[in-house]
Protein backbone atom coordinates (compact mmCIF):
# COMPACT_ATOMS: atom_id res chain seq x y z
CA UNK A 1 0.00 0.00 0.00
CA UNK A 2 2.69 2.56 1.15
CA UNK A 3 4.58 1.72 -1.63
CA UNK A 4 1.44 2.28 -3.97
CA UNK A 5 1.10 5.32 -2.30
CA UNK A 6 4.99 6.76 -3.55
CA UNK A 7 4.96 5.60 -7.05
CA UNK A 8 1.58 7.23 -7.03
CA UNK A 9 3.30 10.42 -5.76
CA UNK A 10 6.05 10.39 -8.49
CA UNK A 11 3.16 10.00 -11.20
CA UNK A 12 3.76 13.13 -13.33
CA UNK A 13 0.83 15.77 -13.34
CA UNK A 14 -1.59 15.67 -16.81
CA UNK A 15 0.45 19.71 -16.82
CA UNK A 16 3.42 19.10 -16.34
CA UNK A 17 5.69 21.16 -19.03
CA UNK A 18 2.98 23.26 -19.32
CA UNK A 19 2.81 26.72 -18.70
CA UNK A 20 -0.75 28.64 -18.11
CA UNK A 21 -1.98 31.77 -17.50
CA UNK A 22 -5.23 32.00 -15.75
CA UNK A 23 -6.83 35.68 -15.50
CA UNK A 24 -9.12 36.59 -12.75
CA UNK A 25 -6.75 34.03 -10.63
CA UNK A 26 -6.30 36.90 -7.43
CA UNK A 27 -10.20 35.13 -6.56
CA UNK A 28 -13.18 32.73 -6.63
CA UNK A 29 -13.12 30.37 -10.04
CA UNK A 30 -9.90 31.26 -11.49
CA UNK A 31 -7.62 30.52 -7.65
CA UNK A 32 -8.90 27.42 -7.81
CA UNK A 33 -8.19 26.57 -11.28
CA UNK A 34 -4.19 28.45 -10.72
CA UNK A 35 -4.09 25.85 -7.72
CA UNK A 36 -5.95 22.53 -9.72
CA UNK A 37 -3.46 23.32 -12.78
CA UNK A 38 -0.14 23.82 -10.61
CA UNK A 39 -0.86 21.05 -8.56
CA UNK A 40 -0.79 18.63 -11.48
CA UNK A 41 2.33 19.85 -12.53
CA UNK A 42 1.85 22.97 -14.82
CA UNK A 43 3.69 26.44 -14.12
CA UNK A 44 0.61 29.21 -13.62
CA UNK A 45 0.97 32.81 -13.81
CA UNK A 46 -1.75 34.35 -11.64
CA UNK A 47 -3.28 37.74 -11.92
CA UNK A 48 -5.71 40.07 -11.12
CA UNK A 49 -5.79 43.63 -10.37
CA UNK A 50 -6.35 43.59 -6.50
CA UNK A 51 -3.29 43.25 -4.35
CA UNK A 52 -4.53 42.07 -1.70
CA UNK A 53 -6.52 38.62 -3.29
CA UNK A 54 -3.22 37.88 -5.32
CA UNK A 55 -1.02 37.91 -1.77
CA UNK A 56 -4.37 35.29 -0.96
CA UNK A 57 -3.87 33.35 -4.16
CA UNK A 58 0.42 33.21 -3.63
CA UNK A 59 -0.20 32.00 0.18
CA UNK A 60 -2.66 29.49 -1.25
CA UNK A 61 -0.23 27.93 -4.29
CA UNK A 62 2.74 28.08 -1.07
CA UNK A 63 0.39 25.98 1.09
CA UNK A 64 -0.26 23.33 -0.88
CA UNK A 65 3.11 23.10 -1.97
CA UNK A 66 4.08 24.45 -4.88
CA UNK A 67 7.07 26.00 -4.97
CA UNK A 68 7.91 29.58 -6.36
CA UNK A 69 9.81 28.66 -9.25
CA UNK A 70 6.45 27.51 -10.72
CA UNK A 71 4.56 30.23 -10.08
CA UNK A 72 3.82 34.26 -11.19
CA UNK A 73 2.02 36.76 -9.92
CA UNK A 74 1.27 39.39 -11.87
CA UNK A 75 -1.06 42.90 -11.00
CA UNK A 76 -3.02 43.96 -14.34
CA UNK A 77 -5.82 45.65 -15.61
CA UNK A 78 -6.31 43.48 -18.38
CA UNK A 79 -9.08 45.56 -20.29
CA UNK A 80 -5.91 47.91 -20.92
CA UNK A 81 -3.81 46.70 -24.01
CA UNK A 82 -0.22 47.67 -21.38
CA UNK A 83 -2.36 45.24 -18.91
CA UNK A 84 -2.45 42.32 -21.73
CA UNK A 85 1.23 42.97 -22.72
CA UNK A 86 2.53 42.91 -19.18
CA UNK A 87 1.09 39.65 -18.18
CA UNK A 88 1.80 38.26 -21.38
CA UNK A 89 5.52 39.55 -21.30
CA UNK A 90 6.19 39.39 -17.81
CA UNK A 91 5.03 34.67 -18.06
CA UNK A 92 7.13 34.45 -21.04
CA UNK A 93 10.00 36.17 -19.37
CA UNK A 94 10.04 33.89 -16.84
CA UNK A 95 8.94 30.32 -18.45
CA UNK A 96 9.59 31.05 -21.61
CA UNK A 97 6.66 29.86 -23.56
CA UNK A 98 3.08 29.55 -23.38
CA UNK A 99 0.86 26.39 -23.66
CA UNK A 100 -2.44 27.11 -22.40
CA UNK A 101 -4.53 30.47 -22.06
CA UNK A 102 -7.81 30.12 -19.53
CA UNK A 103 -10.18 33.60 -19.74
CA UNK A 104 -11.84 33.78 -16.47
CA UNK A 105 -11.73 36.90 -15.80
CA UNK A 106 -15.12 38.47 -15.91
CA UNK A 107 -17.37 40.60 -13.73
CA UNK A 108 -21.33 41.87 -13.95
CA UNK A 109 -20.64 45.52 -13.54
CA UNK A 110 -22.82 47.44 -10.80
CA UNK A 111 -24.89 50.15 -12.21
CA UNK A 112 -23.87 53.27 -10.39
CA UNK A 113 -27.25 54.23 -9.91
CA UNK A 114 -28.84 50.94 -9.18
CA UNK A 115 -30.78 51.16 -12.57
CA UNK A 116 -31.87 47.25 -13.40
CA UNK A 117 -32.69 45.71 -17.00
CA UNK A 118 -32.72 47.88 -20.16
CA UNK A 119 -32.12 51.28 -18.38
CA UNK A 120 -28.83 50.69 -17.01
CA UNK A 121 -26.29 53.22 -18.59
CA UNK A 122 -24.01 52.82 -21.81
CA UNK A 123 -20.84 53.09 -20.07
CA UNK A 124 -22.19 49.86 -17.92
CA UNK A 125 -22.22 48.21 -21.52
CA UNK A 126 -18.99 49.87 -22.41
CA UNK A 127 -17.38 48.67 -19.13
CA UNK A 128 -19.56 45.16 -19.40
CA UNK A 129 -18.06 44.30 -23.23
CA UNK A 130 -14.75 45.13 -22.31
CA UNK A 131 -14.00 42.92 -19.12
CA UNK A 132 -16.22 40.04 -20.86
CA UNK A 133 -15.46 40.31 -24.25
CA UNK A 134 -13.06 43.01 -25.27
CA UNK A 135 -10.02 41.84 -23.09
CA UNK A 136 -10.53 37.94 -24.35
CA UNK A 137 -10.10 38.88 -28.15
CA UNK A 138 -6.98 40.98 -26.80
CA UNK A 139 -6.01 38.45 -25.02
CA UNK A 140 -6.32 35.87 -27.88
CA UNK A 141 -4.65 38.38 -30.51
CA UNK A 142 -1.50 39.03 -28.51
CA UNK A 143 -1.09 35.04 -27.71
CA UNK A 144 -1.79 33.33 -30.58
CA UNK A 145 2.32 33.42 -32.13
CA UNK A 146 2.92 31.69 -28.58
CA UNK A 147 0.05 29.38 -29.11
CA UNK A 148 0.89 28.33 -32.22
CA UNK A 149 4.14 27.44 -30.99
CA UNK A 150 2.79 25.18 -28.63
CA UNK A 151 -0.11 23.99 -30.30
CA UNK A 152 -1.47 25.42 -27.01
CA UNK A 153 -5.25 25.59 -25.43
CA UNK A 154 -7.43 28.37 -24.78
CA UNK A 155 -10.86 27.88 -22.67
CA UNK A 156 -13.01 30.92 -21.97
CA UNK A 157 -15.68 31.30 -18.99
CA UNK A 158 -18.59 32.21 -19.91
CA UNK A 159 -22.18 31.87 -17.88
CA UNK A 160 -25.85 30.24 -18.34
CA UNK A 161 -26.74 34.14 -18.73
CA UNK A 162 -25.51 33.21 -22.49
CA UNK A 163 -28.12 30.80 -22.82
CA UNK A 164 -31.63 32.11 -24.97
CA UNK A 165 -33.25 33.27 -21.89
CA UNK A 166 -34.40 36.76 -20.95
CA UNK A 167 -32.63 38.39 -17.70
CA UNK A 168 -35.19 41.26 -15.98
CA UNK A 169 -32.19 42.14 -13.60
CA UNK A 170 -29.21 42.58 -16.18
CA UNK A 171 -29.07 43.31 -19.86
CA UNK A 172 -25.83 43.46 -20.89
CA UNK A 173 -23.62 40.86 -19.11
CA UNK A 174 -25.91 37.93 -20.50
CA UNK A 175 -25.05 39.94 -23.79
CA UNK A 176 -21.44 40.09 -23.22
CA UNK A 177 -21.28 36.04 -22.54
CA UNK A 178 -23.89 35.29 -25.44
CA UNK A 179 -21.07 37.46 -27.82
CA UNK A 180 -18.20 35.24 -25.86
CA UNK A 181 -19.66 32.03 -26.92
CA UNK A 182 -19.72 33.20 -30.25
CA UNK A 183 -16.49 34.16 -30.34
CA UNK A 184 -15.40 30.99 -29.08
CA UNK A 185 -17.30 29.19 -32.02
CA UNK A 186 -15.03 31.68 -34.60
CA UNK A 187 -11.64 31.41 -32.93
CA UNK A 188 -11.81 27.81 -32.76
CA UNK A 189 -12.38 27.59 -36.17
CA UNK A 190 -10.20 30.05 -37.26
CA UNK A 191 -7.29 28.49 -35.13
CA UNK A 192 -7.59 25.19 -35.06
CA UNK A 193 -5.65 25.01 -38.46
CA UNK A 194 -2.58 26.52 -36.45
CA UNK A 195 -3.36 23.92 -33.94
CA UNK A 196 -5.05 25.88 -31.08
CA UNK A 197 -7.96 24.62 -29.27
CA UNK A 198 -10.42 27.18 -27.85
CA UNK A 199 -13.37 26.10 -25.92
CA UNK A 200 -15.93 27.39 -22.98
CA UNK A 201 -17.21 26.25 -20.14
CA UNK A 202 -20.67 28.01 -18.80
CA UNK A 203 -21.26 28.02 -15.11
CA UNK A 204 -24.33 28.36 -13.32
CA UNK A 205 -24.44 29.97 -9.72
CA UNK A 206 -20.94 29.42 -7.95
CA UNK A 207 -19.91 30.40 -4.59
CA UNK A 208 -17.33 33.23 -5.24
CA UNK A 209 -17.03 36.51 -4.80
CA UNK A 210 -18.79 37.37 -8.02
CA UNK A 211 -22.42 38.05 -6.75
CA UNK A 212 -20.62 40.25 -3.83
CA UNK A 213 -19.19 42.61 -6.65
CA UNK A 214 -22.50 42.36 -8.51
CA UNK A 215 -25.01 43.71 -6.20
CA UNK A 216 -22.83 45.19 -3.83
CA UNK A 217 -24.21 42.53 -1.07
CA UNK A 218 -21.73 41.41 2.10
CA UNK A 219 -20.14 37.91 2.84
CA UNK A 220 -23.32 37.02 4.55
CA UNK A 221 -25.73 38.19 1.82
CA UNK A 222 -24.22 36.29 -0.64
CA UNK A 223 -24.01 33.29 1.20
CA UNK A 224 -27.65 33.29 1.88
CA UNK A 225 -27.73 33.76 -1.52
CA UNK A 226 -26.23 30.87 -2.18
CA UNK A 227 -28.04 28.51 0.36
CA UNK A 228 -31.42 29.88 -0.44
CA UNK A 229 -30.74 29.46 -4.51
CA UNK A 230 -29.29 25.84 -2.95
CA UNK A 231 -32.38 24.82 -1.24
CA UNK A 232 -34.57 25.36 -4.15
CA UNK A 233 -34.66 22.21 -6.88
CA UNK A 234 -36.51 24.74 -9.22
CA UNK A 235 -33.71 27.23 -9.52
CA UNK A 236 -30.93 24.44 -8.87
CA UNK A 237 -31.67 20.88 -9.55
CA UNK A 238 -29.44 18.94 -7.82
CA UNK A 239 -29.43 20.61 -4.83
CA UNK A 240 -26.65 22.95 -3.81
CA UNK A 241 -24.93 26.28 -5.25
CA UNK A 242 -21.65 25.46 -7.41
CA UNK A 243 -18.11 25.60 -5.83
CA UNK A 244 -14.92 26.96 -7.86
CA UNK A 245 -13.76 23.47 -8.14
CA UNK A 246 -16.45 22.51 -10.07
CA UNK A 247 -15.72 24.87 -12.45
CA UNK A 248 -11.94 24.22 -12.02
CA UNK A 249 -12.17 20.30 -12.75
CA UNK A 250 -14.23 21.67 -16.33
CA UNK A 251 -11.12 23.72 -17.69
CA UNK A 252 -8.74 21.54 -16.80
CA UNK A 253 -10.53 18.82 -18.68
CA UNK A 254 -10.89 21.17 -22.26
CA UNK A 255 -7.28 22.37 -21.62
CA UNK A 256 -6.23 18.68 -21.45
CA UNK A 257 -5.24 17.94 -24.85
CA UNK A 258 -5.36 14.14 -23.81
CA UNK A 259 -9.00 14.37 -22.49
CA UNK A 260 -10.80 16.79 -24.58
CA UNK A 261 -8.49 17.17 -28.14
CA UNK A 262 -11.48 16.36 -30.11
CA UNK A 263 -13.81 18.76 -28.91
CA UNK A 264 -13.23 22.26 -30.37
CA UNK A 265 -15.42 25.45 -30.33
CA UNK A 266 -17.88 24.04 -27.86
CA UNK A 267 -19.74 25.23 -24.47
CA UNK A 268 -19.95 22.35 -21.57
CA UNK A 269 -22.61 24.05 -19.24
CA UNK A 270 -21.43 23.20 -15.29
CA UNK A 271 -25.19 24.31 -13.70
CA UNK A 272 -26.27 21.64 -11.43
CA UNK A 273 -29.05 21.19 -13.81
CA UNK A 274 -30.62 24.39 -13.71
CA UNK A 275 -30.73 25.40 -17.68
CA UNK A 276 -32.89 22.20 -18.10
CA UNK A 277 -35.80 23.72 -15.41
CA UNK A 278 -38.97 25.50 -17.52
CA UNK A 279 -41.26 27.66 -15.38
CA UNK A 280 -44.19 25.52 -16.19
CA UNK A 281 -42.56 22.59 -14.44
CA UNK A 282 -40.70 24.51 -11.72
CA UNK A 283 -43.55 24.25 -8.98
CA UNK A 284 -43.61 20.68 -9.88
CA UNK A 285 -40.21 20.48 -8.97
CA UNK A 286 -40.16 22.51 -5.42
CA UNK A 287 -43.18 20.08 -4.88
CA UNK A 288 -41.21 16.85 -4.97
CA UNK A 289 -38.31 18.27 -3.14
CA UNK A 290 -40.70 19.71 -0.31
CA UNK A 291 -42.56 16.20 -0.19
P1 LIG B 1 -14.89 36.64 -8.70
O1 LIG B 1 -15.51 37.99 -8.59
O2 LIG B 1 -14.64 35.85 -7.48
O3 LIG B 1 -13.52 36.75 -9.54
C1 LIG B 1 -13.43 37.56 -10.68
C2 LIG B 1 -11.97 37.67 -11.08
O4 LIG B 1 -11.86 38.50 -12.25
C3 LIG B 1 -11.13 38.29 -9.99
O5 LIG B 1 -9.92 37.59 -9.88
C4 LIG B 1 -10.89 39.70 -10.51
O6 LIG B 1 -9.63 40.20 -10.10
C5 LIG B 1 -10.84 39.47 -12.03
N1 LIG B 1 -11.08 40.71 -12.76
C6 LIG B 1 -12.24 41.41 -12.85
N2 LIG B 1 -12.04 42.53 -13.58
C7 LIG B 1 -10.73 42.52 -13.97
C8 LIG B 1 -9.93 43.40 -14.74
N3 LIG B 1 -10.41 44.53 -15.28
N4 LIG B 1 -8.61 43.10 -14.92
C9 LIG B 1 -8.10 41.96 -14.37
N5 LIG B 1 -8.81 41.08 -13.65
C10 LIG B 1 -10.12 41.37 -13.44
O7 LIG B 1 -15.85 35.84 -9.70
P2 LIG B 1 -15.84 34.35 -10.27
O8 LIG B 1 -14.64 33.61 -9.86
O9 LIG B 1 -17.16 33.78 -10.00
O10 LIG B 1 -15.78 34.69 -11.83
C11 LIG B 1 -14.95 34.01 -12.77
C12 LIG B 1 -15.68 33.91 -14.09
O11 LIG B 1 -16.83 33.08 -13.93
C13 LIG B 1 -16.20 35.24 -14.64
O12 LIG B 1 -15.95 35.31 -16.02
C14 LIG B 1 -17.69 35.19 -14.38
O13 LIG B 1 -18.40 35.96 -15.31
C15 LIG B 1 -17.94 33.71 -14.55
N6 LIG B 1 -19.17 33.21 -13.92
C16 LIG B 1 -19.34 33.22 -12.56
C17 LIG B 1 -20.50 32.74 -11.99
C18 LIG B 1 -20.75 32.71 -10.52
O14 LIG B 1 -21.89 32.41 -10.11
N7 LIG B 1 -19.78 32.97 -9.68
C19 LIG B 1 -21.58 32.21 -12.85
C20 LIG B 1 -21.29 32.21 -14.24
C21 LIG B 1 -20.13 32.70 -14.75
P3 LIG B 1 -9.40 41.57 -9.27
O15 LIG B 1 -10.64 41.82 -8.48
O16 LIG B 1 -8.20 41.26 -8.46
O17 LIG B 1 -9.15 42.57 -10.33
Amino acid sequence: MITKRLFASKMPGRFEGKVAIITGSSNGIGRETALLFAKEGAQVTVTGRNLERLEKSRQALLDAGIPESNFLIVSADITTGSGQDKLIGETLEKFGKLNILVNNAGASIKDPENKTGISQGLDVYEQTMKINVESVIGLTQKTRPHLAKTKGDIVNVSSIVAVKAGWSLLAYYPMAKAALDQYTRSAAIDLISEGIRVNTVNPGIVQTGFHESEFGWSAEEAKKFYDDMGANRSSIPVGFAGRPEHIAKTIAFLADRDSSEYIIGQNIVVDGGTTLVLGIHANVLNSLSNS
